[in-house]
């Protein structure tokens, strides 16, 4: 890993810094239905209050698609204002002055950051309100960095993205010699994921579920290169049952991916399940059934894995020094077919202490929330592209090596 600058580090008494972080929660009807992101930015946002910087933070909301007609572009806007963010940000820094920025760039924000005391917090509207952000716009970026003497990255979810509050200010504001460094947030996270890309302790297992494999391709590339076994689960499964002959029912299937599972299973790395939990309709089964996975009857299919393989994934588990998951082994989000995703995430649990457990995937780490099971885990990754891109990509993420080049 290179060497880069923690916040802790940074000098920053009465300076702007300006702070990229991941608000990006799930808001409805102006209501934040999950703060978690802005609890987990806290330690980083607390270190540069206590520092006497004067603080400016941005991050993106939602989606804004700035190609459709205008009254859409607005409506997109008004669902995905930041507002909200910097109200409940006041709450949790109870003595903090916070304030809010409507303005993403032009006089309005200047001025904005120049009533800024020490130790006060500016939280600027949706980053994504700006067209030129996701094509980082050298124009915006040069704007935005001149507001700042100082940035921090704390955006894991958005670090592999080379916009321009993720990587065109930091960009700039390193060719002005000025100080840029990473957030608490970030650093645990290139730490920990780090340890998979790198593994030090074998065997190395990794888990792979959910729905899609042509999501997952790179990362099963690259996984089969790191591991010593890959267990697949989810929907994925099935491509991989037919690639070998198998019959799959209405199970989903990739057809365009079965050269490529044939590929990978060639590798003798991969593990496949020898059992399914399947029905005859998604929405209202009238019949689930237990079957060997290559057997699966027309008009079923499968939604989980079965007994017998959550026998052998669990005892496969049980060896591992390394585990890194990404994706459900089952629809999770249905009591029908959540045993496979709960064996799995017991069996990690069952490591505490003795392996490095790393979970990469939105839906993933929401299971494992809902089971009961995050604090058993030695890290769940709060971004699930970028955990998956960083092991992809050999531990580099645009956003992150911008800030140790
Ligand atoms: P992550 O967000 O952890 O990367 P994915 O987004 O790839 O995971 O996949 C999660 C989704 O996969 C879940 O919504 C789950 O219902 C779905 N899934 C898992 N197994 C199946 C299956 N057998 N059939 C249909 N969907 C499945
Ligand atoms: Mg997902």
């Amino acid at each position: 890993m290179i060497f880069m600058k923690n916040v802790k580090e940074l000098q920053v008494e009465g300076k702007v810094v300006l702070c990229r972080c991941d608000f990006n929660v799930p808001i409805k009807g102006g209501v934040i239905r999950d703060d978690n992101r802005i609890v987990a930015a806290l330690p980083t946002i607390k270190e540069l209050i206590s520092k006497g910087a004067k603080l400016v933070l941005m991050s993106h909301l939602g989606k804004i698609k700035h190609k459709e007609a205008p009254e859409v572009v607005a409506e997109q806007k008004a669902k995905n204002n930041m507002e909200p963010v910097a109200a409940r940000l006041a709450e949790l820094l109870e003595g903090v002055k916070v304030s809010f920025c409507p303005a993403t760039r032009g006089e309005e924000l200047k001025a904005a950051v120049a009533s800024l005391n020490n130790g006060e917090v500016l939280v600027v509207q949706n980053t994504r309100y700006e067209k030129g952000e996701s094509k980082n716009d050298p124009e915006l970026s040069k704007e935005w960095a001149s507001l700042a003497d100082a940035f921090v990255m704390d955006a894991f979810g958005s670090a592999h993205r080379a916009h321009a509050s993720t990587y065109g200010i930091p960009s700039i504001l390193k060719e002005e010699g000025k100080q840029v460094a990473l957030g608490y947030l970030v650093e645990k996270e290139v730490v920990s994921l780090s340890k998979v890309v790198n593994v030090e302790e074998r065997p190395f297992v990794a888990i792979l579920g959910g729905f899609k494999v042509s999501d997952k391709i790179k990362v099963i590339n690259a996984l089969v290169e790191k591991c010593d076994k890959i267990i697949i689960g989810g929907a994925m499964a099935y491509t991989f049952m037919k690639a070998l002959g198998g019959e799959i029912g209405e199970s989903p299937c990739e057809v365009d991916q079965l050269d490529y599972a044939k590929r990978m299973y060639e590798s003798g790395k991969i593990l496949l399940p020898v059992d399914t939990v399947c029905a005859n309709d998604f929405d209202n089964p009238t019949e689930v059934r237990e079957v060997p996975s290559n057997a699966i009857p027309a008009g079923f299919e499968g939604l989980d894995i079965g007994p017998k393989t959550r026998e052998i994934y669990v005892a496969e588990i049980a060896k591992a020094k390394t585990v890194f998951w990404n994706g459900p082994m089952g629809v999770f989000e249905k009591e029908a077919y959540q045993a496979g995703t709960i064996a799995v995430c017991k069996a990690c649990a069952d490591l505490k202490g003795q392996a490095f457990t790393v979970i990469g995937g939105g839906d993933s780490a929401a299971a494992c929330k809902q089971f009961g099971f995050k604090d058993e885990f030695s890290h769940v990754s709060t971004g699930g592209g970028a955990s998956l891109e960083m092991i992809e990509n050999n531990g580099h993420l645009p956003g992150i090596d911008v800030i140790g080049e």
